[in-house]
């Protein structure tokens, strides 16, 4: 048997950092990251045959638990049809009708391999749709990695926005206007300054790359107000909490209905599969149709379609949301129950079927409360329960993810080991 920290030393001979993805190299929290081997239900297993509970589940995809029969089954029965055709099918018409019915502001929808391309042509998109140039984004949501969308604050509102990334031109990056998340305010002077610019305003309705934060109601009540007032597009970055807060998304759970949608994750139920939608007369000025470019070779691949499908299919079975819910919320009150009896600063929060764990006394509702949070003692954590078999993300930055797999068996498994953990970082 191979020690993940062979693994890691030899995959840091070919691959940088050793990962293919920057979070999986525990950078943030130190340590040897876990080489998978197998993972089922809750589950997984890494390279020493150690097994451990999954709360990131592939940072969202995997609802069901891993390798749920159903879709197994599913991918089985078209493999032997063909890996990808470049010509379409059947099955992406079954998927494109499956996710209008689910999220009804989606008039048409076209499918990509991954959230970021869903997100970087819904920006062509509206950029195109409105002949405007200009981005708004928020501090603290994340929206993949295309140039426009790896952009911080200036240094006052009406300042451009700064790469995050070297490599991004700041020409590019001048375009975006990055405020801060649930700061009605701040949306009012901001339209007021420039709204007749805005191309779109792209938000996590309820965001999960910097830990979970609520989007405010009132906050984005405005945002639709004010996109509405000034002609620009809003975009909903559901990639990550679209079918995972609710079967419908966050639009369900808000009542608030964007002009695009961007999905993912569950959508490819653990294959490459994401995708954007919404208006009718927005999606109309996409190729072929219109002067929009955007094409993919893998886009709506087979094997993708019959998994995101199966998924989606799944989810609607009656109570999933109930139950998917009140396990989270299990979860979360426990943490938090257990942190405090140790007399540790705590706090958690939970969405459908996505939690927050948090450092700090109180719930955080933007990325500067997020900030606040003790990273030591998050760190200390994250690696006491490591050593117990449970994995939650390792960054005080990320969402964790609950499936429906994660019985009370597995939620009071945890329970026990975080009241172990957080008594000896009370100690
Ligand atoms: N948008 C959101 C809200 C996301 O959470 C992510 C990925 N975590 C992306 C976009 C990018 O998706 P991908 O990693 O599939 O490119």
């Amino acid at each position: 048997m191979t020690s993940n920290e062979a693994l890691f030393e030899r995959a840091q001979r070919s691959i940088p950092g050793g990962v293919n993805s920057p979070v999986r190299a525990f950078r943030s929290v130190g340590g040897t990251p876990r080489f998978v081997a197998r993972a089922q239900g809750p589950y997984f297993w890494d390279a020493e045959g150690v097994r451990y509970i999954d709360y990131i589940g592939s940072w969202g995809p995997m609802i069901l638990g891993h390798v749920h029969p159903e879709v197994l089954e599913a991918v089985q029965r078209v493999l032997a049809d063909g890996f990808s055709f470049g010509a379409p099918t059947e099955a992406e018409i079954e998927i494109a009708e499956e996710i209008r019915k689910l999220v009804p502001s989606i008039d048409q929808v076209r499918l990509v391999s991954s959230g970021t391309e869903a997100t970087m042509s819904a920006l062509r998109l509206a950029r195109g749709f409105t002949k405007r140039e200009r981005i708004v984004k928020f501090e603290g949501c994340y929206h993949g990695h295309a140039d426009s969308l790896l952009v911080k604050a200036g240094s006052g509102l009406l300042t451009f926005g700064n790469p995050t990334s070297a490599g991004v031109p700041p020409d590019i990056a001048k375009h975006t206007s990055v405020l801060e998340y649930n700061k009605t305010e701040a949306l009012e002077t901001a339209f007021a300054a420039f709204g007749d610019e805005i191309a779109a305003v792209i938000v996590e309705p309820v965001a999960g790359n910097m830990n979970l934060v609520r989007g405010n109601p009132d906050f984005l009540q405005a945002l639709r107000r004010l996109c509405t007032h000034h002609g620009a597009v809003l975009i909903f970055d559901e990639v990550m909490c679209g079918f995972r807060v609710a079967l419908g998304g966050a639009q369900a759970l808000y009542g608030i209905e964007p002009d695009l949608t961007c999905l993912g994750k569950v959508i490819g139920g653990g294959m490459p599969a994401a995708a954007f939608g919404g208006r009718r007369d927005i999606m109309a000025h996409l190729a072929p149709e219109g002067a929009v470019y955007q094409a993919g070779t893998l886009s709506g691949n087979p094997i993708a379609v019959a998994a995101g499908l199966k998924t989606l299919q799944l989810i609607q079975a009656p109570g999933f949301y109930e139950r998917l819910g009140e396990q989270t919320a299990k979860l979360a009150s426990g943490l938090a129950v257990v942190a405090r009896a140790a007399g540790v600063t705590f706090s958690a929060d939970a969405v459908g079927g996505m939690f927050g764990i948090y450092f700090t006394d109180e719930v955080p509702a933007s990325f500067a409360d997020v900030s606040r949070s003790d990273i030591p003692c998050f760190n200390a954590f994250f690696h006491k329960m490591l050593d117990a078999g449970v994995y939650f993300a390792p960054s005080a930055y990320e969402a964790g993810f609950v499936s429906i797999a994660h019985d009370d068996a597995v939620i009071d498994a945890t329970l026990d080991a975080a009241r172990s953990a957080f008594a000896a970082l009370a100690a």
